[in-house]
């Protein structure tokens, strides 16, 4: 009888032992929450052709940015289409992903040291430039041409700084006016009130028409990462894992070939 208690008493030690070590192999991952929710939530841009555009004639988004985020929720939900797409902009991607709405951003965010402090970033999937759109009839053609003129910028973006740095090293001072989003410095390029539009030249791609056109010159590298809370370091590792992997075989090359970019 005695053994048998034992026995007994061993046997459930060893469920709680095996059973919390099951769990811990799960958040190794730090994917728990997501598999809890049974979808993963991304936030992805819908005005970035190649990388997340929303497609309105097929209602569907598309580029190399959605095909990772298909990939990831393949690898953790096992099913690439159990996954949510958010359209953010510059401004609030931040804020969705602190707020726990989003589970990750894959939306040209370009890593840097001061954004580090804040969030983790994987390896970069992708590397841009700042560049400048103008209208075709302002007759600018290079940062050289832009003393005293009005750039338009977004808030929470990397443009100014990157803009602002490239003019000053060739001695030329530029106007800054800042805006919440794209449409609203396109609209402020047509209507005359700014002389250039600066932001990533992927994100200006969205933005050009038959009276505008991208300036050769580009500065200040953009390389972008999937990014995650800064308090679940482990699926950061995991995720950034996965990003290697697919540079490394080949996977994320032959999708930047895809959307050709
Ligand atoms: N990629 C730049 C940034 O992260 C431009 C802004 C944007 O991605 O919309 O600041």
């Amino acid at each position: 009888m005695k053994l048998k208690k034992l026995f007994l008493f061993v046997s459930a030690a060893l469920l709680i032992v095996t059973a919390s070590a099951c769990k811990k192999q799960e958040d190794a991952s730090g994917t728990a929450a997501i598999k809890r929710a049974g979808v993963l939530k991304v936030g992805v841009k819908a005005d970035v052709p190649g990388f997340g555009l929303f497609n309105t004639s097929t209602n569907q988004y598309e580029g190399l940015e959605i095909e990772i985020a298909k990939l990831l929720a393949k690898e953790i939900l096992v099913d690439s289409g159990k996954v949510r797409f958010e359209p953010v902009t510059a401004k609030t991607r931040g804020p969705l992903l602190d707020n726990g709405e989003l589970d990750m951003i894959i939306a040209t965010f370009t890593i840097t040291d001061e954004r580090k402090l804040t969030y983790n970033f994987s390896t970069p999937y992708y590397t841009d430039a700042v560049g400048m759109l103008v209208k075709k009839s302002s007759g600018i053609s290079r940062l050289a041409d832009l003393n005293g003129k009005m750039i338009g910028v977004a808030q929470s973006a990397t443009s100014k700084e990157a803009i602002d740095a490239a003019a000053k090293a060739i001695g030329v001072t530029l106007q800054f006016a800042e805006f919440s989003t794209y449409p609203e410095i396109k609209a402020a390029l047509d209507s005359g009130r700014v002389d250039v539009f600066s932001v990533d030249k992927s994100i200006l791609n969205g933005y050009l028409d038959s009276e505008s056109v991208i300036l050769p010159d580009e500065f200040s590298p953009q390389p972008y990462g999937v990014t995650t809370k800064l308090s679940n370091k482990a699926l950061a590792d995991y995720v950034d894992g996965l990003i290697q992997e697919w540079l490394g075989d080949g996977t994320i090359p032959a999708l930047i070939e895809q959307f050709n970019l």
